[in-house]
């Protein structure tokens, strides 16, 4: 189903036209679709149905509460990489027990929180973690179920800051060092082995280097078997990218085929941590055109929304498709879509042609994943109000942030 649609001109998500939106709960607002974070959802899940298997959403693509109780109620797990996380997973109703715990520096606050409720896994990615792990598991009178995270060291092809799976950066450990550390945490008494995991980069559009990661893996895993060290999962990470302006999404149901290649006989579970699949086509960013800025060289469109409502623009140059919400008949003119923040990286797309007038709505397309979860307050500014529609249904699953609340927690002092 096309969730996103035009009616008579008029930009629609499922049954609700975006422009009564804008006028009831102003702009900028984050609008989703229930229907499309469902699709995507069952999308995977078929993708992947001949393979016992775990979908873990990604929280820190979209961390709003309603969205992470849909995806629940779908029967999904999650990955988290904070305590701020796994308290909203818990909030939003998610299983404990379907949670991975991936991220390179978990404090001991967080391990205990974790261990608490009882997660899944933690993935772990360094030999001081697991150190530490086994000391306050100990503590609690715990055992912490472990994985790694390996790092595969292939190239995903993507933008440098995106990409986690290549030697020189930060994420988990190498592949060659693995052996050693899991037979060293198969001797610490407060841990127990579950599983291994890794996750090579972001908005991958080519399955090869998935597909090499699951291998090289995979091996690791059979020469683990042969040491008498068996896991009960194998974690394949997140990273399917999706269309945002001419890239091909990658075929989930040949990633799914050839996963389920790897694993027909095998008996450890798969485990996916899906993100910006499952929410980032799901969503738009609303905006209305304060100021037109005619100029020689090049003409702005200054807009209420910035880097803060979505940085992505910003942070990696990434492209959101703009749209104007209702189509007029005059002829387009090239603009640059900028925000009021005072910083010349604060663009939200360059030469866009566009038939508008001030006061018109825009619409920032596909940006339901690391949008509202990257926001911030820069220039003090309130993070937006979110919209979830359920066919002509409609929800704000967020308020506006309010000066008030942003002041809430600062103190004058003598
Ligand atoms: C960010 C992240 C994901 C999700 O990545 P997407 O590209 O959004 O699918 C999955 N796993 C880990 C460990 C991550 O850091």
């Amino acid at each position: 189903m096309n969730t996103l649609h035009r009616l008579d001109g008029h930009l629609h998500l499922e049954g609700v036209a975006l422009e009564t939106l804008a006028e009831r709960f102003g702009t900028p607002l984050y609008v989703y679709s229930r229907q499309a974070l469902q699709d995507a959802y069952q999308a995977y899940d078929q993708a992947f149905a001949a393979t016992p298997h775990l979908i873990c959403y990604a929280v820190k693509a979209n961390s709003s509460l309603a969205i992470l109780n849909l995806f629940a109620r779908l029967g999904a797990g999650f990955d988290i990489v904070s305590g701020g996380e796994l308290a909203r997973v818990l909030a939003a109703g998610g299983d404990p027990g379907k949670v991975v715990f991936s991220g390179v520096g978990k404090t001991v606050a967080e391990m205990r929180a974790a261990l608490n409720a009882g997660i899944l896994c933690f993935n772990v990615e360094s030999v001081s973690e697991l150190h530490r792990l086994n000391r306050v598991a100990g503590e609690a009178g715990k055992v912490a179920p472990v994985s790694f995270r390996v790092n595969p060291d292939v190239d995903p092809m993507t933008h440098p800051y995106i990409s986690t799976g290549l030697k020189e950066n930060k994420f988990g450990v190498p592949i060659a060092e693995a052996p050693a550390l899991y037979r060293l945490a198969a001797r610490l008494p407060n841990l127990k082995i579950t599983g291994i995991d890794c996750h090579i980069g972001s908005q991958l559009t080519d399955l090869s280097p998935l597909a090499d990661a699951a291998d090289r893996v995979l091996t690791l895993v059979d020469t683990l078997a042969s040491e008498g060290i068996t896991l009960h999962h194998v974690d394949l990470g997140g990273g399917v990218g999706i269309r945002y302006h001419d890239e091909v999404a990658p075929d989930l149901a040949a990633y799914g085929r050839a996963l389920a290649a790897r694993f027909r006989a095998r008996s450890e579970k798969l485990l996916l941590e899906p993100g910006r699949s499952l929410v980032g086509n799901a969503g738009v960013l609303l905006t209305r055109v304060e100021y037109l800025k005619p100029g020689e060289d090049k003409s702005f469109a200054i807009v209420d929304a910035a880097m803060n409502d979505l940085m992505r623009p910003a942070l990696y140059e990434a492209y959101h498709e703009i749209v104007a919400v209702f189509q007029r008949e005059e002829p387009a003119q090239r603009y640059d879509i900028v925000g009021p923040i005072c910083e010349t990286g604060d663009f939200l797309g360059f030469a866009r042609d566009l038939a508008i007038e001030e006061g018109d709505l825009l619409a920032l397309l596909s940006a339901g994943a690391y949008g509202m979860s990257m926001a911030s307050n820069y220039n003090s500014r309130p993070r937006a109000a979110e919209i979830l529609i359920d066919k002509n249904e409609i929800h704000l699953i967020r308020e506006r942030e309010t000066q008030e609340g942003m002041m809430a927690g600062e103190r004058l002092i003598d």
